[in-house]
């Protein structure tokens, strides 16, 4: 199965990704973690997505698909996988569907208003040594990380005015995603204004629900 976390910057999709890969052992594959990983090892991918990605628009198609091409041929995704961040455009889900033909496919849509994005993202913070990912408002001390005593730092897009930038482009070239997954009868949309729990909770009724449809064994492995 593959499932495809559609939202908003901000609305929750790493978290709630890696809660699925945790419960149904399906790789969390986060296009923008590849492109920062490929921006700090300076590739040529990565040279020429930092500009991009610094500014708040997207990376172009072809780039973020061949990404995507190799890293679900890996043996991992065999079974399934969840896409964080992929696709983000019409041409993309078009690419995806090309690259991975007749794999049972759902869209979760974790929505989240734009107020409550800015303020997650203006105050979220990412250690620089493991990744874990912190909020300010959670916990407004937080100076280093709790798990490896690494410093914490903003993402370089995650400030205010990149932010916005970030909500128009989503809007513009991702929201009509959900019209092409709606079609496809395959979308669901889940509020994720309240606690990771309770939004997790949805999620996984609704992924259980499509396993049992396509007949998908729910253990991990
Ligand atoms: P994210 O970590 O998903 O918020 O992505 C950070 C940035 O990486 C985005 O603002 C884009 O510049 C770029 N990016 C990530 N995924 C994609 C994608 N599927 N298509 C184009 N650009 C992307």
């Amino acid at each position: 199965m593959r499932i495809i976390l559609l939202g908003a910057p901000g609305s929750g999709k790493g978290t709630q990704g890696d809660l699925v890969t945790r419960k149904y052992g399906f790789p969390r594959i986060s296009t923008g973690d590849l492109l920062r990983a490929a921006v700090q090892a300076k590739s040529p991918i990565g040279m020429k997505a930092k500009a991009v990605m610094d500014s708040g628009e997207l990376v172009k198609d072809d780039i973020v698909n061949a990404l995507v091409k190799e890293r679900i041929s890996e043996e991992d995704c065999r079974r399934g996988y969840v896409l964080d961040g992929f696709p983000r455009t019409i041409l993309q889900g078009e690419a995806l569907e090309s690259l991975d033909r007749d794999r049972p496919e759902i869209a979760v849509d974790i929505r989240v208003d734009e107020d409550e994005v800015v303020a997650r993202l203006s105050s979220r913070r990412i250690c620089g040594g493991c990744g874990s990912v912190f909020n300010l408002r959670e916990d407004p001390d937080a100076a280093t990380c709790e798990k490896c005593g690494g410093e914490l730092i903003q993402r370089s897009d995650d400030r205010v005015e990149v932010i916005r930038e970030r909500l128009r482009v989503y809007k513009e070239q991702t929201e009509p995603l959900i019209d092409y997954y709606k079609e496809r009868d395959c979308y669901f949309a889940v509020d994720g204004a309240r606690v990771v729990e309770a939004v997790f909770a949805d999620v996984a009724a609704f992924i259980e629900k499509k396993m049992d449809f396509f007949g998908q064994e729910k253990r991990i492995g």
